[in-house]
């Protein structure tokens, strides 16, 4: 099985590529703080390696003049990968998150936009169903715009998925043979959650979704989104979060108002990366809802797209 081949990848690169195996050692102590919210909780993970992301230079002229990463002919010699369906290279991600955590690369060096791709995402995650994949857009946290890619973690370690099966939050809006929409209230960012087994019906109302949004954003290469997808018991669970912000205002600030935080999908996803130990103590709840209004949209904005799909 396709699995086996990436947990076999992953336990051979851990031995024989030093800089992966001492990364993934560390993660092993990383420090994690706690954080209380209205009925959920979310995790702060000090990252100092995962400065490189959450800083990277994303506009055009810096992507321009260095090599892609991404790209086979400059990965790092010891860097392996496995192939999925002759369209992607499944890669053990060497400044890791999880305790698994993958990237994966388009063996095209081709822009990061989701469009034609939302059903690879879904073909992905059937594929690696201990994984929760996820995409972040150009302009919500890849710092690969240049270079479509995927990356994944292993299930269970985002509370997302614990709190999408708690009833708590959620309410079902429509439910078609294998397909249903939920929508979330008092989560603190506005979520589209599509569930089901069918997977042209869900590329079918995520493609609607995505046309609406290209309306209300026509200037960016694609409307700003971070997408975190797995599949369970037959049925995928796709949690869509539409974003309106690249980075909040803490990011750009002086002095001691300055959070070096850059929200893409595990953030949203409930696990806030700070590559700074400074900004991992102080970080607090109120910071938290802060930025997360900033980034993305809130739940009663998300009515006009719910009216559309459903
Ligand atoms: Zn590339």
């Amino acid at each position: 099985m396709f699995s086996d081949q990436i947990d076999e990848l992953f336990n051979a690169q851990l031995n024989e590529w030093e800089l992966a195996g001492t990364n993934y050692r560390q993660l092993e102590r990383v420090e994690i703080r706690k954080i209380e919210f209205d009925g959920f909780r979310m995790l702060v993970q000090f990252n100092p390696e995962r400065i490189r992301s959450s800083a990277a230079k994303v506009d055009s002229k810096s992507i321009g003049a260095r090599p892609c990463f991404l790209c086979a002919v400059n990965r790092p010699v010891q860097q392996r990968g496995v192939s999925f369906e002759n369209e992607f290279t499944v890669l053990l991600n060497p400044f890791p998150i999880f305790r698994k955590h993958l990237t994966i690369p388009s063996d095209r060096h081709t822009d990061q936009l989701i469009g034609k791709n939302f059903g690879k995402m879904l073909t992905l995650a059937e594929a690696l169903p201990a994984f929760t994949i996820f995409y972040n857009g150009p302009q919500c946290g890849a710092s690969a715009p240049d270079h479509f890619h995927f990356q994944a973690g292993n299930r269970g370690f985002l509370p997302i998925e614990k709190d999408f099966t708690r009833d708590k939050f959620t309410t079902l809006l429509s439910s078609k043979q294998g397909l249903e929409i939920w929508q979330w209230k008092n989560y603190l960012r506005g979520i589209i959650t599509l569930t089901g087994s069918d997977k042209a019906k869900l590329i079918t109302v995520f493609n609607h979704f995505f046309e609406k949004f290209t309306f209300i954003q026509p200037e960016r290469p694609e409307p700003m989104l971070n997408i975190l997808a797995y599949h369970a018991v037959g049925s995928w669970i796709i949690h869509i979060i539409p974003r309106k912000l690249h980075r909040p205002s803490q990011f750009f600030a002086d002095g001691s108002a300055q959070i070096i935080l850059s929200p893409a999908s595990v953030d949203l996803g409930g696990v806030i990366i700070t590559p700074r130990e400074e900004d991992f103590h102080k970080i607090n709840h109120d910071d938290i809802a802060d930025i997360f209004s900033q980034v993305c949209l809130e739940e009663d904005e998300l009515a006009g797209f719910f009216n559309e799909i459903i």
